[in-house]
């Protein structure tokens, strides 16, 4: 028998079951949405996914903390390989969203125009638990997007078969590279030269400075054809294939692997093409928009892996708020403890339902043909839903955190993993600022007259008292924006641009709330449940409208500082 005093305390840790059937706010949605019949279709899958999701996908991902990619530049003979050995939970990532058909789903259209919703649903499940795998993935749908809508029948033909298969053995993905060292947001200065002869095609020089899942197949890049234009205009897209017949990097290397804070599986590497034969997807001119449809395509995966990382910091955070006990009771029973927490699942609900509608609209103009107002609709909501998701993220994570007390900063909790991945929600696909300064440009003539037209539409049925208060609310930070809007647009462009963020967030919040508002009306009337009202008055709470006006020349008294 032991004599020892030491106390023996341990905490037991959070613990997470299956990610489908916890998820009320997933659940709830897709039954509002889907069909009874399309849901019955999406349940076996959404189950499947869900189950590894909450058990061996994250079990793995904690036995795997400590691993990373690897890249091996040369051979023992002195040859150039370039190879990337990856981490276990990435191989077994790739096979499962090959079966499960996360990239397939809306090429193969089961549920029509609810396919691009049954395809996020599973990514929402699938990106928390698979170490960022969806980065590649995210760009291997835009790429067949972008080749499907390209009308280059050749390229359809070679590439659209593997980045939609369900075959893990025959499934490809694809990289986008537009980042360059001289500009990443302002990618029209790229440098990379096209050259073509006659006897040889076209081949690629230049740097490329941030290619992520460099162990892609193929990839959509930017270039500029010798004696063309300076800026966007003068680059054209390109399709290129990483290795050639004989496997060999098809005069291409990697220069490095990034040493990055986050997203420390997806390997992110710096370029040197030289000479890589490439294939123009369409015009030899207009690259930065033709490679806009890849954009726009994973702004929306990175609105849902924003939000899908909130919900797992959350499920972590209200497990251990019932195991931790603190001041005699468990912080579950804290009112302060839950008034934190309630606080983010507002953020969470609210963030879910923006970037579903991205889902849901996309999904619309890809089946359905689409009316004017709706291509206006997703051109100003896509950066609008990517840029306030990612923000929210970041903050939401960075509480919860906090909701652990020192363990939210203890590495091998994997609570920390979760922030620091999700700081790059808000950064790559375009920055907080130069998306909110897109989504000025996206206005038409008729500025925001659809997005307050579809608000108009979304807050029509309710009912419940405090809704129809907070359809009030939200009315009124929108005519703010408004008049905001009417009273620099034309006139003071120097206010304009630095209001752009506080502008854009406050459509991102007030949109959300509005459909946060219509689903917790929704889910009072069928389903006789308050949490998603409680969700929409308390994301109302944690603010709608951040307009303000700050005078552009004290900014820069304050940045000029020195
Ligand atoms: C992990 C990771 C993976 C990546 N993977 C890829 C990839 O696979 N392919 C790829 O092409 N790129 C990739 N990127 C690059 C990423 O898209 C760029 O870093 C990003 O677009 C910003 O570009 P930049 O780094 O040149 O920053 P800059 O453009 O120099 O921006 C610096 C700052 O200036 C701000 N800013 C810029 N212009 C304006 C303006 N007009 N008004 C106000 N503010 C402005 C930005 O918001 C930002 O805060 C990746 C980045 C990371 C971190």
């Amino acid at each position: 028998m032991s004599d020892s005093h030491v106390t023996a305390f341990t905490q037991s840790p959070p613990q997470l079951g299956n990610q489908y059937t916890d998820d009320r706010v997933l659940r709830s949605y897709l039954a509002r949405t889907l069909s009874p019949e399309e849901l019955a279709y999406a349940r076996p899958a959404l189950e499947r996914l869900g189950a590894l999701a909450g058990a061996e996908l994250t079990d793995m991902q904690h036995a795997e903390r400590l691993l990373e990619p690897a890249l091996e530049q040369w051979d023992a003979w002195g040859n150039r390989i370039d190879r990337i050995a990856l981490t276990p939970l990435w191989r077994r990532a790739e096979t499962i969203a090959a079966r499960e058909g996360l990239i397939a789903l809306p090429y193969e259209a089961p549920l029509g125009k609810h396919s691009r919703v049954l395809q996020f649903a599973l990514v929402h499940l699938f990106t928390p638990a698979t170490d960022v795998y969806a980065c590649p993935l995210a760009m291997t749908d835009g790429a067949a997007r972008t080749l499907t809508d390209s009308g280059n029948a050749t390229l359809v033909e070679r590439a659209l078969p593997r980045l939609t298969s369900r075959d893990p053995d025959s499934f490809w993905t694809s990289g986008q590279w537009m980042t360059e060292a001289i500009g990443g947001s302002d990618v029209g200065r790229a440098e990379t030269e096209a050259r073509f002869r006659p006897d040889d095609g076209w081949r690629l020089y230049g740097r490329k400075w941030f290619t992520s899942a460099i162990t892609s197949q193929m990839a959509l890049t930017l270039a500029r054809p010798e004696g063309n234009a300076t800026g966007g205009k003068g680059l054209a897209m390109f399709y290129l294939e990483t290795r050639d017949a004989e496997g060999r990097p098809n005069r291409l290397t990697v220069d490095r692997l990034k040493d990055k804070l986050g997203t420390r599986k997806l390997p992110t590497g710096e370029l040197t093409l030289d000479g890589t034969p490439a294939i123009p997807v369409g015009e030899l001119a207009n690259g930065v928009r033709a490679i806009s449809t890849v954009l726009n395509v994973t702004r929306l995966w990175n609105a849902v892996a924003a939000v899908s990382y909130m919900r797992r910091g959350l499920a972590l955070a209200r497990a251990y708020a019932r195991a931790r006990v603190a001041f005699g009771a468990p912080l579950a029973q804290k009112p302060l403890h839950v008034d934190t927490l309630a606080a983010l699942q507002a953020e969470y609900e609210a963030g879910f339902h923006l970037a579903f509608c991205i889902a849901e609209l996309t999904g619309r103009i890809e089946c359905d043909a689409a009316s004017e107002a709706q291509l206006a609709l997703h051109r100003l909501l896509t950066p609008i839903a990517k840029l306030t998701t990612a923000r929210q993220s970041v903050a939401v994570l960075s509480e919860v955190l906090e909701a652990f007390g020192g363990a939210g900063y203890v590495e091998d909790t994997g609570l920390p993993m979760l922030l620091r991945d999700a700081q790059v929600f808000a950064i790559w696909e375009g920055t907080t600022n130069v998306l909110a300064l897109d989504a000025l440009r996206a206005l038409g003539p008729d500025a925001l007259g659809p997005l307050l037209r579809e608000t108009g539409f979304v807050l029509e049925g309710l009912r419940e008292t405090t809704l129809i208060a907070l359809s009030a609310r939200i009315q009124a930070a929108l005519e703010a924006a408004q008049a905001w809007l009417a009273s620099h647009a034309g006139r003071d462009e120097t206010r304009l641009e630095a209001g752009a963020r506080r502008f854009a967030l406050t459509l991102g919040r007030c949109f959300a709330a509005a459909l946060l508002a219509r689903h917790a009306q929704w889910s009072l009337d069928h389903e006789n449940d308050r949490r998603a009202l409680a969700a929409a008055a308390r994301f109302a709470q944690n603010g709608l409208n951040l307009i303000g006006d700050p005078d552009p020349a004290s900014s820069q008294l304050l940045v000029d500082d020195a």
